[in-house]
């Protein structure tokens, strides 16, 4: 066999962790299909989606996994973890008790090398109803020197920007790495 051309410069593994119902489905949908949807979605049969995007020059295949419905903690094994290079963890902005569970999912990973950005999902939604305030989010993100962002996967707000950056940081600290 001839050899096959390789057709981009860094392979990515991400993966979405967070509580039931934040979003995780919704933003890997936005990010890679540029469409979103008003119902659940149940990943039945898709643990992953791939999108390749230039970043600094570079072709970054990514490869997004979405927890599918194994939200809680003990039921993600440490294969859904492997080789992860980052992590997106993320929290409703309405949700107080999403917010809370993210340190439990901090513990969850930490064992996980891995570049990690806290995301703040739906921040189009009305003021009356946010239960977190973006600066108990950069608060949260400073202590776990994490990057943060407020998303909204239905507006289309800051999507792109969390799969740019923690990717960046990734290659970044590929570059570092290699000899
Ligand atoms: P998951 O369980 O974390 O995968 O959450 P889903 O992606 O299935 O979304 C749960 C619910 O939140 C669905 O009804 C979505 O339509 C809704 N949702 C997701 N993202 C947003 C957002 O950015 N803004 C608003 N207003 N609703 C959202
Ligand atoms: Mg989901």
């Amino acid at each position: 066999m001839g050899s096959r051309r390789q057709d981009y410069d860094y392979l990515i593994k991400l993966l979405l962790i967070g509580d039931s119902g934040v979003g995780k489905s919704c933003l890997l949908l936005r990010f890679a299909e540029d469409s979103f949807t008003s119902s659940f979605i149940t990943t039945i049969g898709i643990d992953f989606k791939i999108k390749k995007v230039l970043i600094d020059g570079k072709w970054v295949k990514l490869q997004i996994w979405d927890t599918a419905g194994q939200e809680r903690f003990r039921t993600i094994t440490s294969a859904y973890y492997r080789g992860a290079m980052g992590i997106l963890l993320v929290y409703d902005v309405t949700d107080e008790a999403s917010f809370t569970n993210i340190r439990n999912w901090m513990k969850n990973i930490e064992q996980h090398a891995s570049d990690n950005v806290l995301v703040g999902n739906k921040s189009d939604m009305d003021e009356s109803k946010r239960a977190v305030a973006y600066s108990r989010g950069q608060a949260l993100a400073d202590e776990f020197r994490m990057q943060f962002f407020e998303t909204s996967a239905k507006n289309n707000t800051n999507v792109d920007e969390v799969f740019q950056s923690v990717a960046r940081d990734i290659m970044l600290r590929l570059k570092d790495t290699q000899p």
